[in-house]
């Protein structure tokens, strides 16, 4: 039987590690990884934005423990004009002034607690306060998911923000909060080559054909075409592509199935690393950017995930730019960006840079909106009655974390 595997991601990788036959995994990037790959430049190791496992799945602990790895906590920083706030916003208030800090909690007190909740903005209100919402969260959600709080749903929140209690609001507004609110509360990330070296055991074992990306499947004939114009027969296929792209490479996909892809929204990220002739001053690993006059939204620090990924005395940091659908960077825009924020929030001085490196990953969140499940369940209904399997983050269009991706492969393949 010949299985076929589009995309080399961790979902891919899963599939084809437990599927039987002939199995070979087509990867359109030079090297396999997808989202959970890693690249060097002059010695300095980046990830595409900030990765770490905090699995708690055991099959994919077990990956994970193929690979030697060290341990921390979760140790981020809210920038907000000028002001560093720990880790959440809402148990660190003490930053504030008082005035702003009474506001914010009889807005949390006040807070609607009867109004039915449909859209992320009604989440907020409820759970947060309109004051809290619209000083913290609105602000944020433009810069990270583009789009506003009342476009989004709820359905992709599950435990990934704090569901916030007035006593802890009440004391993280006199001092530091000790509290440990992320929602892990240890990290895990690989002692040598970047966070990709969680996949080795995988893209060592595995038989991987990359700059191959498929460029048209005909599930009448089983075959797959790629852009190099070479073509592969299958018994078996399962594609970690996304869905919007399958809407249009798969044949004969009906119109009311490319209409419902058509809808669907998500995130494309520029990241743009930067190399620094100084060791880190912070010892935050991370940082959410709240300033709505700098475009970037997160900044990591590669050297302080592992040691290994920054030369001696020197360090790294990596921006995260979040725009919408198809839309295209400019590099050269991006950067600047980039330089004059690093040097506004007092990170580095133009003359410390090494280098610098731009890179668009054309998917990386799925924008959550009313009727997405339904415009998302009608491709993937066609694309499953035409024998594909879908697999991974944007394969199956879910919020998904690599150990649910790399999952989601995995019982795939055992569903046969
Ligand atoms: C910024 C960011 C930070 C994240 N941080 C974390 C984290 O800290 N911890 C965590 O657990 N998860 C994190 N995730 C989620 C994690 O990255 C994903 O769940 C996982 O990597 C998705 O794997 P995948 O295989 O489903 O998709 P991908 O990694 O996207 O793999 C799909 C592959 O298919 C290939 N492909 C696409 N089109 C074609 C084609 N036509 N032909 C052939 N190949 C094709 C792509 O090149 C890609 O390699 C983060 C995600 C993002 C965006």
């Amino acid at each position: 039987m010949n299985t076929v595997v589009l995309g080399a991601g961790i979902a891919g990788l899963g599939y084809a590690s437990k599927a039987r036959g002939n199995v070979k995994v087509f990867e359109k990037n030079a090297v396999p990884g997808g989202l959970c790959g890693s690249f060097i430049i002059d010695g300095f190791t980046f990830d595409y934005g900030i990765h770490q496992s905090f699995t708690a799945i055991p099959e994919a602990r077990k990956l994970f423990d193929n690979t030697d790895y060290r341990c921390y906590s979760p140790h981020a920083v809210n920038l907000y004009y000028g002001n560093d706030i720990p880790n959440p916003v809402i148990y660190n208030l003490y930053k504030f002034p008082e005035e702003v800090r009474t506001r914010l909690i009889t807005s949390f007190k006040n807070r609607a607690k009867d109004i039915v909740v449909n859209t992320y903005a009604d989440w907020l209100r409820t759970t947060y306060g309109d004051e809290i919402k619209s000083m913290f969260y609105d602000v944020y959600t433009r810069k990270y998911w583009t789009v506003t709080s009342d476009e989004m749903s709820v359905s992709w929140i599950g435990k990934r923000l704090t569901e916030p209690v007035l006593e802890k609001i009440v004391r993280g507004a006199d001092k530091k909060s000790d509290e440990d609110n992320y929602y892990a509360s240890e990290m895990r990330y690989p002692k040598q080559g970047g966070f990709t070296s969680f996949l080795t055991s995988l893209t060592e074992s595995l038989n991987i054909v990359c700059g191959k990306e498929a460029v048209s499947i005909d599930p009448d004939t089983r075959l797959v075409t790629f852009t190099d114009g070479s073509i592969v027969t299958y018994d078996n296929l399962a594609s970690s592509i996304p869905l919007p792209v399958m809407a249009e490479i798969v044949r004969g996909v009906p119109e009311n199935v490319k209409l419902a892809a058509s809808r669907l929204k998500w995130t494309n990220l520029s990241i743009v690393s930067v190399a620094l002739n100084k060791q880190y001053v912070s010892d935050y690993i991370w940082d959410y950017v709240y300033d709505e006059d700098i475009i970037v939204s997160r900044i990591n620090k590669p050297g302080m995930h592992s040691s290994h990924n920054t030369p001696p005395g020197k360090s790294s940091f990596q921006f995260e730019i979040y725009r919408q659908g198809k839309e295209k960077a400019n590099a050269t825009e991006d950067v600047d960006s980039v330089i004059c924020a690093a040097e506004r929030l007092g990170i580095a001085e133009k003359e410390e840079i090494l280098f610098t490196d731009h890179q668009q990953i054309p998917y990386a969140n799925i924008i959550y909106y009313n009727g997405m499940e339904e415009d998302r369940d009608i491709v993937r209904r066609y694309l499953e009655s035409r024998g594909i399997k879908l697999i991974g983050r944007f394969g199956r269009w879910e919020y998904l974390w690599s150990d649910q991706s790399y999952m989601s492969g995995v019982r795939a393949a055992g569903e046969g």
